[in-house]
Order: structure tokens, then sequence, then C-alpha cells
């Protein structure tokens, strides 16, 4: 089974879940969100198997009857959801393989661990019978939602998770290109607006992006990455793990300043911002709302 030094290039989220492991504060529901070949799956086993080895720490020690359980993918306390249908999750599927076997104590460890891949298959109805057990889960149990789109869940659900973003692996690279770093200086008066920036202050980087569906399409990546940067900071307090490195001081500076629900807002208002963009939105009225998100989840 996984380790996380398997899970490649995803620095931000291993940093995350080790210290989750390691300080004991694991939440009832995570959700991994990342696009097809980000490692979802190898870092939700690599979590499992992590967060059940019997020396209790944290850290696998690939000794214990529970790692070797994990590594075989034998682990009684370790449930993947298989849905019946391929490409559907119903209801049936939740209430048989999750709500009806949550209540009965792990086998043998302190956690149970539920693994639901393509967590976006799942229907309104299978959603909501989850919900349930969401809001009141037992002590032990860990439900871990693979999702390459978190715009499928009901709000409900989102507001019960720990939402993990995984990078796209591409980006590494990419942010060392000359082009991206001029737009990143460009765009950085808008990115970092505060609670008493006004929108006239940031109105002549919002004019300019506008012209061009490309350029805003990549000021918006641009955006994705500096909030995800937050998060890593804010959470690890690592300045190695920074992506934009020539924007650390920004990056703390906001880290500082801002909530962990309000990062959580503004990473799902950029997704949303695609998404408008995609969908022809004028720009203007993208961008100046993405700006109101930003500006009111900074304190
Ligand atoms: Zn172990």
């Amino acid at each position: 089974m996984a380790e996380f030094l398997d899970v490649k290039g995803q620095d931000m989220a291993v940093r995350l879940l080790r210290n989750a492991l390691q300080s004991h504060k694991i939440s009832h529901a995570y959700m991994f969100v990342g696009e097809t070949g980000t490692g979802k799956s190898l870092l939700a086993d690599a979590f499992a198997k992590n967060l059940l080895c019997e020396s209790g720490t944290g850290i696998a020690c690939n000794n214990c009857k529970s790692c070797h359980q994990a590594n075989s993918h034998n682990h009684p306390d370790i449930i993947y959801l298989h849905p019946e249908k391929e490409g559907y999750i119903s209801v049936g599927d939740i209430r048989d393989n999750v709500n009806a076997t949550i209540s009965i104590k792990p086998y043998q460890g302190q956690y149970k661990v539920y693994i639901i891949a393509h967590a976006e298959w799942m229907s309104e109805g299978a959603q909501n019978a989850l919900l349930k057990t969401m809001e009141e889960p037992p002590e032990y149990a860990v439900i871990l939602l693979l999702t390459d789109n978190e715009e499928h869940f009901l709000p409900t659900i989102m507001s019960r998770v720990v939402t993990i973003p995984l990078v796209p692996v591409a980006y590494e690279e990419k942010i060392k290109a000359p082009e991206f770093i001029a737009l990143k200086e460009k765009v950085m008066p808008y990115l970092i607006a505060g609670h008493d920036t006004e929108l006239n202050a940031v109105e002549p980087i919002i004019q300019e992006l506008s012209k061009d569906k490309i350029d805003c399409r990549k000021a918006l990546e641009v955006f994705l990455l500096f909030y995800r940067d937050v998060l890593i900071y804010k959470s690890t307090r690592d300045e190695s793990l920074v992506l934009l490195q020539d924007a650390l001081f920004d990056i703390r500076k906001k880290a500082d300043t801002i909530e962990y629900e309000g990062i959580n807002n503004i990473i799902k208002e950029i997704e949303t911002s695609r998404r408008r963009i995609e969908m022809s939105v004028k720009a203007e009225y993208v961008l100046a709302d993405l700006y109101m998100t930003i500006k009111e989840n900074d304190k």
C-alpha cells in the first residue's frame, strides 16, 4: 500500500495530512480534490495506513499487523466503496456500504476509514444519505471523499469536510516561466486585496485582464496557486513548501490575517470564476465578484 513518499508533487497535501496525523487532530471527513493523476487514491491509502498503524504515532511502522494488512489491501477497518453501477453512486450504495456498517466498532484499532473514490458520482439522494452519517459520526469514523470536482456536492456536505486541494503536477514547472512571473507581478495588488482596499484600486487590473479570456484564465491560475500557498503556509509555517517563493512576504502576511474558512471560500470562488469565464460570463463581472470575496474574507 502507498506511502506518502509515493505521492509525487503534492507536498502541501501530504504535509497537511501528516500534521493532522502527528498532532492527532483527525477530522471525521476529508475531501481530496484534484484532477485525474494527481494521486488522490495513493494519498487516501497512505493516510489510512498511517492513521491505523498500531504504533499510534501517526507514522506507519510497516511492521505491525495493521500495517501488514494495509499493505496487502486487506485491512478490515479500511473500507472502499464499490458502487453497484460504474459511474453512479446510489442511495443504496451509501446505505449498504457506509451507513449500515459505520456503527460497528473498528475490528482492531482506534479508527475505521471509509474511502469513496469518484465521490462526485453520488446522486443527491446518496449525498443526503451520507450526510446523515456525517452529521453525527461515531468517534472512530473517518470518511475520505475523493473527487475531481467539488461542484457536484451539496453545500451541506462541503461544510462538513476538510478540503485538501491537490496541485496539478505540471504547475511546479509552469511557475518558473517568465510570462507567469510577469503576470503574477501584475495581478498581485488585486490578489492581496484586504478588507480596506476599494474596488477602484484594482479596477485597472480588472480592465486589463478582461480584454483577453486567456489572460484572465491564466490570472485565475495565479490566484489559485497564491491561496493554496497561503493555506499551506498557515497550516505548516514551513516556507519551503510555498510554491510562489518570491511572493513569500505577501503569503505570510495573508496567512496571518485570514481564517481557514476564508481561504476555503476564496479557493471555491476562484474555481467558480474559472467556470464562469468558460461559460462566457463577462470577465469584468467575474473578477469584480471574486475581488469582493477576497476582500470580505480578509479580516
Ligand atoms: Zn504499523
